[in-house]
């Protein structure tokens, strides 16, 4: 055994970080159903499968770096120049790519709190400063506390829209009076993630957000409606002179071919995919009917979970799915939250949850 007798300093900020805390996975044999991780609860689509074996013989080699065939696909797709597209190992890396492309050390990143946990890892490794705004009580970001958040030392402000774990997604005609609020010289990030899973008539139109406001960019991701979370690729869409410096930011050849392929597969399923998508968001109809019923106020969800603001009672809470068979992700002190998934994952959740119903 190797003593650790390392004397290299590591990064201060390192020590504050939260780890990110990966959604609990079954024991080996234990049969459980993972809501945990927001991933898609189907398949892959056997033209996915098969693109996958495809790539698996040119593994030898490189991929294409900047993903052309792809990046065009979901360029054509959107209506955008390819130039504008940069591609990479998940939208998590994308974002992390935007913030090393732009902030400078102890610039400010607005970000709303409680939203994805990724993003105060992702400011803190950009030697950037996290300014958090409040979530509203009905789960909603506050975009107008957010703009007054906006300092000449900011240089970003990420919308997290649906919001992860809370679950709505922000309206149109408030985002664009926060656009018309914030300078243009801050980015303003939209995090696009759920937005296959929007149903509310009032949310934006991202892109057309995008063709008005030039300090926007969009974050999206295979992970989630197409259903690709482990082959990791996700994408941004910014104005082509950042896109550049998000691709001289980015980590060379990150997207492997196989992800390449697979995700260019599922951009030629996308009516296959958005079939799953539509049974997925008429389950989670189902979830957040079931939970008021019982007199639980739940936010009104527009992703692929749903939100229990337990409060102290969260990491209980989740103790019990698991012992019922459904592992969710609690947030010791603040809520629960449970990714749709499987019809009879449902059923049981709610089960555990009309047990310890607030009545
Ligand atoms: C899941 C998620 C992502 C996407 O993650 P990938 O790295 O693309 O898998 C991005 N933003 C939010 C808010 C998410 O919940």
């Amino acid at each position: 055994m190797l003593t650790d007798v390392s004397r290299v300093p590591l990064r201060r900020a390192l020590a504050d970080l939260p780890a990110y805390v990966p959604g609990a996975r079954a024991a080996v044999g234990a049969a459980a159903y993972k809501l945990s991780s927001n991933e898609n609860p189907y398949p892959p689509l056997p033209s996915v499968v098969a693109a996958v074996a495809d790539a698996a013989v040119d593994v030898n080699r490189y991929p294409d770096m900047y993903a052309t065939e792809l990046t065009e696909g979901i360029a054509h797709r959107l209506a955008v120049v390819p130039e504008s597209v940069v591609a990479g190992t998940g939208s998590v890396a994308v974002l992390g790519h935007v913030l090393t492309a732009v902030c400078e050390a102890g610039d400010q990143v607005v970000l709303p709190w409680r939203s994805f946990e990724a993003y105060p890892i992702a400011v803190t490794l950009a030697h950037a400063e996290q300014v958090r705004v409040p979530v509203l009580a009905d789960g909603r970001l506050d975009l107008p506390a957010m703009a007054a958040a906006v300092t000449d030392r900011t240089r970003v402000v990420l919308v997290c829209t649906p919001n992860n774990p809370t679950g709505p997604a922000v309206r149109d005609a408030e985002l664009r009076d926060f656009l018309a609020a914030v300078p243009r010289d801050v980015l303003v990030v939209l995090d696009e993630a759920y937005v296959e899973f929007v149903r509310d008539p009032q949310a934006p139109d991202a892109l057309a957000l995008f063709a008005e406001h030039p300090n926007v960019v969009l974050l999206r991701t295979f992970s989630k409606a197409y259903g690709l979370a482990g082959l990791r690729v996700g994408y941004a869409v910014a104005r082509p002179r950042l896109a550049a410096a998000i691709r001289t930011a980015s980590t060379p050849f990150g997207v492997s071919h196989v992800a390449q392929l697979a995700a260019i597969a599922s951009l030629r399923a996308e009516q296959e995919l958005l079939v799953r998508v539509e049974a997925v968001v008429a389950e989670r109809t189902r979830m957040l009917e079931g939970l008021r019923a019982q007199g639980w106020a739940v936010p009104d969800s527009q992703a692929n979970f749903v939100w229990l603001a337990l409060g102290d009672r969260a990491v209980t809470f989740a103790e019990r799915c698991a012992r019922a068979g459904v592992l969710v992700r609690p947030f010791a002190g603040d809520g629960v939250r449970v990714s749709v998934g499987e019809r009879e994952a449902t059923d049981i959740f709610l089960e555990v949850a009309q047990a310890h119903a607030p009545r």
